[in-house]
């Protein structure tokens, strides 16, 4: 399988990434292929040979640890890179575009430090899924071809098994890549990746253009970001080691959707400080291209690193207010949509309203069906009658069922939110593969309902509210 790859990155050299042999995993067992992804890229015929594929999947091939650093939880640790990943090469598509092809749980690596380079099967399944979430809201993700199990135990907060996926992705550079050769003062190494990442990720841009590499960083980056405020996306590790340089969202731990409108919500157990909470996404965004930009301060000046940094806030705020006004139904943008749109947002907060499905039970209304259950409150409060007076003469050029069809096409029923996810780990641990396949199935069109989705486009009970991942995968 591996034959059917390119190697790009490993023509870099030894400076950036070491050659390791993959460590097999003991009786791995494909669980899951993402057969929607092979199409869209070409791959299925080669994955026919699905021996091959397990085979790979299982740890039976080699492949590159890359060297990267990185600041975690703001302090920078010089000692990271791949310690559990390897790139295996680059996968080619019908239009001459490039896809890394990552094994994550691959094995020991010289960057493992203590760990053991393992990935764990619920952890493998969170990101099996959530790669599709973003993908079918259009926010930029790594996606994951395929899902492994093994009988191999190993130690975590208690015993469990290994798994593995393979990642594919546009990137596998972070913005550590950077910081690992400004840290080492080896600039050399610096400006042949920037040169590397301009010729691969901005083919049309002369080599040596690095300011349009930080601009592409940083707009990319705004619009990401944007993207998970607008869905309630939190990422929960926003480390500079898994911040892709060309802005899709990657490296997953213990995210969350949000449930109930609460911006400051805290979905990494490991998160004391709350430094990657919610409402805090945005500005951790610039703080992280800060920390890209000092790495490039030997390849730009700093006027160009302010000149590229001032683009952050104003394209952050125009995506998300897009993407909030299209949530909403409202047409055009209009200087008091940033006031509307925050109220519906305090009053979803001030009733601990679900957030996903609030603008699901607000088409509803414009349908004239009425308030649902759950939302009844805003048809009672003062509050709740004044906004939906102000948001009806806002839309008022507007047909109701038609925009209540558009905000059906853009607002999902169907997200992996961490109830369900939990419901389809335990079942797939009890040999039970079916709800994932459901929820991966129903996430991947996340619009329109579907059958035998079992309950997968309700919000959580009371009970099953503000579940609370550990980092540790
Ligand atoms: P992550 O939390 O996955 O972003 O990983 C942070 C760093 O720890 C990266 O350098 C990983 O390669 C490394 N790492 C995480 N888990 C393991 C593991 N089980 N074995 C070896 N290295 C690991
Ligand atoms: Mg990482």
């Amino acid at each position: 399988m591996l034959d059917h790859l390119q190697q790009h990155f490993a023509n870099l050299g030894n400076e950036f990434a070491r050659p390791v042999k993959a460590a097999p995993l003991k009786e791995g067992q494909l669980r899951h292929v993402n057969w929607r992804l092979a199409e869209a890229l070409g791959m299925s015929a080669i994955l026919e040979d699905q021996t091959a594929l397990q085979q790979l999947a299982s740890g039976h091939g080699q492949g590159l640890a890359m060297k990267y650093s990185g600041h975690q939880f703001g302090v920078f640790n010089p000692q990271l890179g791949d310690g559990r990943g390897l790139l295996l090469g680059e996968w080619k598509d019908s239009r001459g575009e490039l896809w890394d092809w990552h094994l994550k749980g691959a094995g020991r690596t010289p960057f493992s430090r203590f760990g053991d380079g393992r990935a764990v099967w619920r952890s493998s399944v969170r990101e099996h899924i959530i790669g599709e979430s973003l993908n079918a809201l259009g926010i930029a993700s790594s996606r994951s071809l395929c899902l492994l199990s093994s009988n191999e135990e190993v130690m975590r907060e208690t015993p469990e098994y290994a798994a593995s996926i393979i990642r594919i992705a546009k990137t596998h550079i972070r913005f550590g890549s950077f910081e690992e050769f400004f840290y080492q003062r080896k600039y050399q190494q610096l400006r042949e990746l920037a040169d590397y990442c301009i010729e691969r990720y901005l083919p049309h841009n002369s080599p040596g253009d690095y300011q349009s590499l930080l601009d592409m960083a940083v707009i990319n980056t705004a619009d990401m970001i944007a993207a998970w405020q607008v869905y309630g996306f939190n990422h929960g590790v926003m480390n500079t080691d898994n911040m892709s340089i060309i802005g899709e969202t990657f490296d997953f731990g213990p995210y969350a959707f949000l449930d109930d409108y609460e911006p400051e919500f805290i979905c990494n157990h490991s998160d004391t400080h709350g430094r990657y909470r919610f409402s805090q996404q945005p500005s951790i965004g610039l703080w992280n291209l800060n920390a890209l930009a000092h790495a490039l301060s030997i390849l730009l000046d700093q006027d160009q690193l302010k000149s590229s940094l001032m683009n952050y806030q104003k394209q952050l705020a125009n995506t998300y207010q897009s993407g909030l006004n299209r949530r909403l139904g409202i047409q055009g943008l209009n200087e008091d949509d940033v006031a509307l749109s925050q109220r519906w947002l305090s009053l979803l907060a001030a009733h601990n309203l679900d957030y996903n499905l609030s603008f699901r039970a607000l088409a509803d209304v414009l349908r004239g069906i009425g308030w649902q259950d759950s939302f009844t409150v805003l048809a009672d409060s003062e509050d709740g009658k004044i906004w939906l007076c102000d948001y009806h003469t806002r839309i008022e050029n507007q047909s109701p069922e038609q925009t209540a069809a558009q905000m059906d096409d853009c607002n999902p029923l169907y997200l992996p939110r961490s109830h369900h996810l939990q419901q389809v780990i335990e079942a797939s641990m009890q040999g039970d593969d079916l709800p994932l396949e459901r929820l991966f199935d129903c996430v991947s069109s996340p619009f329109a309902k579907q059958q035998n989705d079992y309950g997968f486009d309700l919000a959580p009970a009371s009970d099953e509210k503000g579940i609370c991942l550990s980092c540790s995968s």
